[in-house]
C-alpha cells in the first residue's frame, strides 16, 4: 500500500492518497482545499481514483471535492452525524473569508465497525465524536488515516460549534486501545505512531489531562 499526501489551503491540511499498487486502485481522504493540486498528485501516481473517504466535515477537509467529482464522480462516503456541518460549509467558509465550492451531496454514509475495501486490503472504521459529532478513524494495514483527532503532539480542537469535550474524552481513550505500532497521518502536521503520542503527546501521556491507565 502506497500513502502520498499533499497539504493544502489556507489551514494547511493534509489530503492523502491511498493506492494499491497491485490493482492500481485508490481513494482520497479528506481532499481539503486546492483541487488541482490534488488532481496532479493523484494523475503523477497514475491511479485510478474509486471514492472519497471523509474523516469528517469541517469546511478544510471537504473544500477540494467539488474541484475533484467535476473530473472524477466517485462516491463520497461520510459518517452521517457530520451532515449538518456539511451541509454548512459553504456559510462557515464565508464567515472565515475563504473562498469555498460547496460540494455534492454525501453518496454513502459509514458507520462504526464498517469494513471498507480499497484493491487487496481492508479498512476498519472507528467512530470517534468529539472534534465533530461524525469523525471517524479509517485503520488499516497498519496505518490509521486521522483526521482531527489527534496529531503529533496536540489533539483537535473541542470549542467549535457541534464539538464535544465529553465525547473527545472517550474517543481518545478508545484510540489509546490501539496497538503503538500503527502509523498515525493526521489531518495537520507530520505522521506519528500511536505508541510515540502515549508516550510523548501531553494530551495522551496524563501531563495536560488526566487520562485512564
Ligand atoms: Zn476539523
Ligand atoms: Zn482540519
Amino acid at each position: 500500500m502506497i500513502i502520498d499526501h499533499v497539504t493544502v489551503g489556507a489551514f494547511q491540511e493534509n489530503c492523502y492518497l491511498v493506492s494499491d499498487p497491485g490493482t492500481g486502485g485508490a481513494v482520497l481522504v479528506d481532499p481539503g482545499a486546492e483541487p488541482e493540486a490534488i488532481l496532479e498528485m493523484v494523475e503523477r501516481a497514475g491511479v485510478t481514483l474509486e471514492a472519497i473517504w471523509l474523516t469528517h466535515a469541517h469546511i478544510d477537509h471537504i473544500g477540494g471535492i467539488a474541484g475533484v467529482k467535476a473530473k472524477w464522480n466517485v462516491p463520497v462516503l461520510m459518517h452521517h452525524a457530520d451532515q449538518p456541518i456539511y451541509a454548512r460549509g459553504a456559510e462557515v467558509s464565508a464567515m472565515y473569508g475563504l473562498p469555498f465550492d460547496q460540494p455534492p451531496a454525501v453518496d454513502r454514509e459509514i458507520v462504526d465497525g464498517e469494513e471498507l475495501t480499497l484493491g487487496r486490503f481492508t479498512f476498519t472504521v472507528m467512530h470517534v465524536p468529539g472534534h465533530s459529532p461524525g469523525h471517524v478513524l479509517f485503520i488499516g494495514e497498519g496505518n490509521v488515516l486521522g483526521g482531527d483527532l489527534l496529531f503529533a503532539g496536540s489533539i483537535g480542537r473541542t470549542d467549535m460549534p457541534y464539538c464535544d469535550p465529553v465525547a473527545m474524552e472517550r474517543s481518545l481513550e478508545r484510540a489509546m486501545t490501539l496497538d503503538d505500532s500503527l502509523v498515525v497521518h493526521p489531518g495537520h502536521g507530520p505522521s506519528t505512531t500511536i505508541g510515540d503520542e502515549r508516550a510523548s503527546n501531553p494530551f495522551l501521556n496524563g501531563t495536560a489531562r488526566p487520562v485512564k491507565r
